[in-house]
């Protein structure tokens, strides 16, 4: 069979929806369209990636169209299925092709092709949407051109656009070459054919990178949330690890039910971080209300909780409404649950139970919905074992325990602490500016604080009223801290003193700082003023009063 005798219309079926060429389904572009995609690719990739990309897809469709040829008819020879790559192309509508030289030589594989393309549509394409260029742009015929030949020929064959009518020429001249013959020749144009590599690697290598950065963001925003959720709870900067572990246990706690019981020493901030979980909870809208069980007798504190009726016992004079009421849809603190008696644990069991209270006097029950937090310095296990504190009761209040780690083993904390007291101290007294003296950082650091941060506050406070020009120095602070041995030796490396040396030491520095005033700084020390006198005396001073 020849070339020329391939005819359109044996060759394609149209039918509704379908296209087909010998079985194989075809989709009739417009090329209008087909001109905007290639300047979208251009804007995209660049002039360079775009012929890439262009020239591969002429080359895979030369392949296609080659193999279906090859499969479908007996061809004369090689040559005649060459011509019929260019007759097919033409039928195809993508240009009419003239062929104006072949030479084939099977044995050497020396391959010589010269093709016209009359009114190449891409040449059109390229004109009406870019314009005039300099050079050629028949991409995908050069690539079409190649892949067939290279399937014909078994080897690779490369089409050079030599004169284009994009560029101002007549029409479009290639010239098609295996590779030996093109020599040095072809090497600028190689990457064209190559089958992007390149450019896959440098798309995979944005990609993995897109999505590192993807992960990094994420992370960030996970960071994000969770410093701007703490910020809104958290009026000082953590430093220590546990007390972060704290943190973080609250933070997981917090939205949901879960009953949560904080332990720890008095005074390492139990109710703050109760606070802090109804503020992290889905109840933050609701109440919080805390209450203190170790402050008041049982009847007073099961009235309290519970509410009554009038005349539910001596004292109640009229109805009230108990805390479990008040704090409905929010959170309800007991602190010190360790101190409450055997009737309100078992009342509270029944509570936490049933999710209902009955007030005192009454007996009609009453749905709530709160949740509860318990807290306690005490160590309810030890109660469980000596039987003062319900087994019960504690597992259902200890589903989640924090323990808050006393301020001695997370000294990290203090100095940040320290300064926020200071600032709440600047409003609350309106002294600006208050400062902290470097002396003070020693002492403060390296006292015991059985107080823990309570006692740190007071001693801020203490220190801020002394303070006269708003400087706090270690003077102003409780005597506890400054002469506190252990403390002294770190803070000052001074020899240890005798408990007289350091009396008196201390005396001096009162009555320095109430301006010889033997009255208040009797006041201060705690002693009586007949005493201050005796140590005065004491220590050779004039025993004089004034
Ligand atoms: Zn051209």
């Amino acid at each position: 069979m020849k070339a020329s005798d391939l005819k359109l219309e044996e060759l394609v079926e149209f039918s509704e929806g379908h296209v087909n060429l010998h079985g194989r389904r075809l989709v009739v572009h417009d090329l209008r369209a087909f001109a905007h995609l290639r300047k979208e690719l251009i804007e995209l990739a660049g002039p360079n990636d775009a012929r890439r990309v262009l020239t591969r897809f002429g080359f895979l469709w030369g392949q296609v169209d080659a193999a279906a040829m090859k499969r479908l008819f007996e061809w004369d020879d090689v040559t005649e299925l060459l011509r019929a790559g260019s007759r097919l192309h033409a039928l195809q509508g993508v240009a009419r092709t003239s062929i104006q030289t072949l030479e084939v030589d099977e044995k050497t594989g020396r391959f010589d092709m010269t093709l016209i393309w009359h009114d190449s549509g891409e040449a059109e394409e390229h004109l009406t949407e870019i314009g005039p260029t300099d050079s050629p742009v028949c991409w995908m015929l050069a690539g079409y051109a190649s892949g067939y030949a290279t399937f014909c020929m078994g080897r690779d064959i490369y089409f050079i656009e030599k004169t284009c009518k994009a560029q101002g020429d007549l029409a479009c001249m290639a010239l098609g070459r295996d590779k030996e013959s093109w020599g040095e020749e072809l090497t600028p144009y190689l990457p064209y054919f190559d089958p992007a590599h390149e450019m896959v690697d440098k798309v995979k290598e944005l990609t993995d990178m897109l999505r590192q950065k993807d992960r990094e963001l994420a992370q960030q925003r996970r960071q994000l949330l969770l410093l701007e959720r703490r910020a809104k709870v958290l009026p000082v900067e953590v430093h220590s690890a546990s007390y972060a572990r704290v943190l973080e246990m609250a933070n997981r706690v917090a939205p949901f039910d879960t009953s949560v019981l904080i332990t720890g020493e008095s005074g390492v901030g139990k109710e703050v971080l109760a606070r802090q979980i109804h503020k992290m909870s889905g109840r933050a809208e609701g109440p919080f209300v805390a209450v203190n069980c170790g402050a008041l007798p049982e009847t007073l504190l099961e009235g309290e909780l519970f509410g009554y009726r009038a005349g539910a016992f001596t004292g109640a004079t009229r109805d009230r409404v108990g805390i479990f009421e008040e704090a409905q849809k929010g959170t309800i603190l007991l602190d010190e649950i360790g101190d409450t008696s055997p009737s309100t644990q078992l009342k509270l069991l029944r509570v936490l139970q049933e999710r209902e209270i009955v007030r005192l006097g009454e007996n009609k029950p009453r749905k709530i919905d709160v949740r509860l937090i318990a807290a306690t310095h005490r160590a309810i296990p030890q109660m469980v074992k000596e039987g003062t504190f319900r087994e019960d009761l504690f597992y259902r209040l200890a589903v989640v325990e924090i323990r808050i780690p006393p301020l001695r083993e997370r000294r990290e904390d203090i100095l940040p602490l320290a300064r926020h007291f200071i600032q709440k101290m600047a409003r609350k007294l309106k002294l600006s500016p208050l400062r902290l003296d470097a002396t003070c950082l020693n002492y403060l650091q390296n006292y015991s604080w059985p107080g823990n941060i309570r006692e740190l506050e007071n001693a801020i406070e203490r220190a801020a009223v002394f303070s006269l020009d708003g400087l706090i120095v270690p003077e102003y602070l409780p005597p506890a801290i400054v002469h506190d041995p252990a403390v002294r030796a770190r803070a000052s490396d001074s020899p240890l003193r005798s408990l007289q040396d350091m009396e008196n030491e201390h005396i001096r520095a009162v009555l320095e700082l109430s301006g010889n005033n033997r009255a208040r700084a009797a006041s201060i020390l705690g002693i009586s003023a007949a005493t201050l006198w005796r140590k005065l005396k004491a220590m050779g001073r004039d025993g004089g009063m004034n």
